[in-house]
């Protein structure tokens, strides 16, 4: 069996199995049987033609002309399915099909082997091909998506290549003997053609055939190599020795050689993505430097826009403690300077899922959603293309997901280009995403850079006014012993009414002043404490009997106790000082509840290195903490009330952290606002065996309602 025999066979048996896994896939759309169709013919005729050579019967001749009759019928079909025509049904539909009649009739008949009706089907086969590509190539042109654009110029590169070689192939029967190149480039052509009919987003495609070029590329520089080696420089005896040296230069020049192809077929087909992957690289290279968001935002901006990609970008950065976004910086169309999380909900749930959002291939795929599509998914799919209305002109972009440290998400970055649909590639928007990575580093960076600022602007303040404090307590005391004296009575006479009010008003202010210094000092200098193990439930009962006494009675407090409780480290007094602080600051901000609760936290396995701890959490129905003052909640001197001094809660904060625990604030808009404090257990090898108590992950153990 000569090559161009063996060709017909594996290619015949290639096409064919082509044209099964498409009908396999299930989908009875016309344009899925137009192909099998159209990839069986060209497999029966390679078949025919291998069956010819062992059979040279005239029943082959005349199959393997019947199926080049039907070929371009089915291919013209193919074509106009694939990227359908706006405008009335084509031309070339109907003048294939009115030809096609008159090509059977002179195949069936007994001149079927004249040249001349050889020649009349050649030129109706490849005429008709051609033009059937060539109004597919036109239509692709006209398309506003990108996507279709890149997709048809391939199909219509390797369909005329592939045409162009297999009429070439023609030329063995008038004895120039090419190797069958066509039979090959028309299984490729077959090949691009499936892709395209599997691949619902059409630049997939793209990327796969890419890499089919470079591979096919690479692929020929080693059987060059091998060649050079094998064929050429050793003869048949030293084949086996050329072979290794062979492999040894296929082994070294391997990697260096697959770059390099990569490279050069990249910028030669891909030169939009070259641009952008090198807009990305060097944003990235610049913000490896940047821990300012402001200059990073440049950076990124300026650096999307000169890789003209994109029509425009916008980056949003979440509020700190709040669900908004803000408007960080933007080229392009207007961007809208806030986009509201309450509204973008659905949006941001799902970026809290997956780095990033496709809307315009979202909005597609409700479009073509199938009858069996669960209702559930189609409304989730809805809302988020409701929500992303939230982002105005940005609405069909490509949104990525900023992350902070915690893997929360702390802004957006959506890119859009409106000149095209489907712009961007999943090559694209991994790119994208990696960008968008970096800028939650830097982000975080910057966050953290501030925080060590501020702590060191608030270490130098406190000093500062520890200094001042000490200065002022001690006249303070003589003041206040003075105005005592002259508050008593002389000689049995009492003080005329106004000087006894003046004076009662001079000792409440010095009193007052007196508390003002005294936390400023415990801040400032906070005393070390007398830590012990404590158990977290008597402490709080203590304060609440503590708090009862001064109450006025207006506010119900409630505890929840939970059972088990591991003992913490702490000294009670201090706890105290932080829990009567934060039920007195519920009282004065107008709660009418406060709800204290305790409950375990951490794993049931604390050997294996989780925490376990326990949670005192202070909650109250009264108006909340405005967003603004939730992030200068703790910063000392912050205060929203007339006689506040803004140290309480960070004197609270620091004493818990300097017991190793925390503090946390949520407020709900309008429900209210919940202080929590976790504190270690204190893991003392004699603790007892019950405080170990198999609870998961952290779960409130079973409370214990008790009035205060
Ligand atoms: P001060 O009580 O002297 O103002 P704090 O540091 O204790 O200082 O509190 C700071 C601010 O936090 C208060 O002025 C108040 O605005 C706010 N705040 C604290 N707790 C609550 C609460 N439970 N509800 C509403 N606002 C609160």
């Amino acid at each position: 069996m000569d090559l161009r025999t063996r060709t017909s066979l594996f290619c015949g048996a290639l096409a064919l199995a082509i044209a099964v896994s498409i009908l396999l896939r299930g989908r009875r759309r016309s344009a899925d049987l137009f192909f099998a169709a159209f990839a069986a013919d060209i497999g029966l005729w390679y078949i025919a033609q291998w069956l010819y050579h062992f059979v040279q019967a005239d029943v082959w001749v005349r199959f393997t002309a019947i199926l080049a009759v039907l070929l371009p019928q089915l291919a013209i079909n193919l074509f106009e399915v694939i990227v359908p025509r706006l405008e009335r049904r084509s031309q070339l539909v109907r003048v294939a099909g009115v030809l096609m009649v008159p090509m059977l009739v002179l195949v069936l008949s007994p001149l079927h082997r004249h040249g001349l009706v050889r020649g009349a089907v050649m030129l109706y086969v490849f005429g008709l091909f051609a033009a059937g590509l060539y109004s597919l190539a036109l239509r692709g042109e006209r398309s506003r998506s990108r996507a279709t654009q890149r997709r048809v110029r391939f199909l219509v590169f390797t369909g005329a290549l592939a045409a162009a070689f297999t009429l070439a192939d023609f030329l063995w029967f008038i004895g120039a003997p090419l190797p069958p190149v066509g039979a090959v480039l028309s299984i490729v052509f077959l090949f691009v053609l499936a892709e395209s009919m599997i691949r619902e987003r059409l630049v997939d495609l793209y990327d796969i055939l890419g890499q089919l070029v470079v591979s096919t590329a690479l692929a020929f520089c080693l059987a060059g190599i091998f060649y050079v080696f094998v064929v050429l420089v050793g003869g048949f005896n030293t084949m086996y020795l050329n072979a290794i040296l062979a492999s040894i230069v296929i082994l070294v020049l391997f990697e260096p050689l697959r770059d390099k192809v990569e490279q050069y077929i990249h910028r030669a087909f891909f030169l939009e993505r070259v641009d952008l992957e090198r807009a990305v690289q060097n944003a990235r290279r610049q913000l490896v430097h940047v821990l300012q968001v402001s200059e990073m935002m440049q950076v990124v901006m300026t650096e999307l826009e000169a890789s003209r990609r994109a029509t425009g970008a916008v980056l949003y950065l979440r509020e700190p403690l709040g669900s908004d976004f803000e408007l960080g910086l933007s080229f392009g169309p207007p961007a809208l300077p806030r986009v509201d999380g309450v509204t973008a909900r659905a949006l941001v749930e799902r970026l809290d899922r997956q780095a990033s959002l496709v809307l315009e291939e979202l909005a597609q795929a409700l479009a073509d959603r199938r009858p069996d599509t669960p209702p559930a998914e189609l409304e989730r799919d809805e809302q988020i293309l409701a929500a992303a209305e939230a982002l105005g002109a940005f609405r069909d972009g490509v949104i990525c997901a900023i992350r902070g440290e915690k893997r929360n998400l702390v802004g957006l970055l959506v890119v859009v280009d409106d000149r095209v649909r489907d712009a961007f590639s999943h090559d694209d928007v991994a790119l994208l995403e990696s960008l968008s990575i970096q800028v939650g580093v830097v982000i975080e960076n910057s966050r953290q850079y501030r925080r060590l600022q501020e702590r060191d602007r608030l270490a130098a303040l406190g000093q500062m006014a520890a200094g001042l404090a000490h200065e002022v307590k001690n006249p303070l005391g003589a003041i206040k012993g003075a105005a005592q004296l002259l508050a008593e009575p002389v000689d049995g006479k009492r003080l005329d009414p106004h000087a006894e009010e003046f004076i009662g008003i001079i000792l409440e202010e010095v009193d007052r002043l007196d508390r003002v210094v005294g936390s400023v000092l415990s801040y400032a200098r906070p005393a070390k404490g007398n830590p012990g193990t404590v158990e977290v439930n008597a402490v709080v009962r203590r304060t609440l009997q503590v708090l009862s006494t001064e109450r006025e009675g207006e506010t119900q407090v409630t505890l929840e106790l939970g059972a088990a409780l591991p003992q913490v480290r702490a000294d009670a007094e201090q706890l105290r000082q932080v829990l009567m602080n934060l039920v007195r600051n519920a009282q004065e901000a107008g709660a009418r509840h406060v709800w204290v609760t305790t409950l375990l936290q951490g794993d049931a396995a604390p050997d294996q290195g989780t925490k376990r701890g326990v949670e005192i959490s202070v909650r109250d129905d009264g108006p909340g903490i405005e967003p603004t003052a939730l992030e200068s909640l703790f910063v000392p001197f912050f205060t929203t009330k007339d006689r506040g001094t803004g140290l309480g809660l960070a004197v609270s904060q620091r004493i818990i952290e300097d017991l190793g625990g925390r503090i946390d604030v949520v407020s709900p808009p309008g429900a209210g606002a919940t202080f929590s404090i976790t504190l270690p257990a204190a893991t003392s090898p004699g603790e007892p065996a019950a405080t170990r108590s198999a609870s998961k992950g952290p779960e409130p153990l079973p409370p214990q309602p008790e009035p205060a």
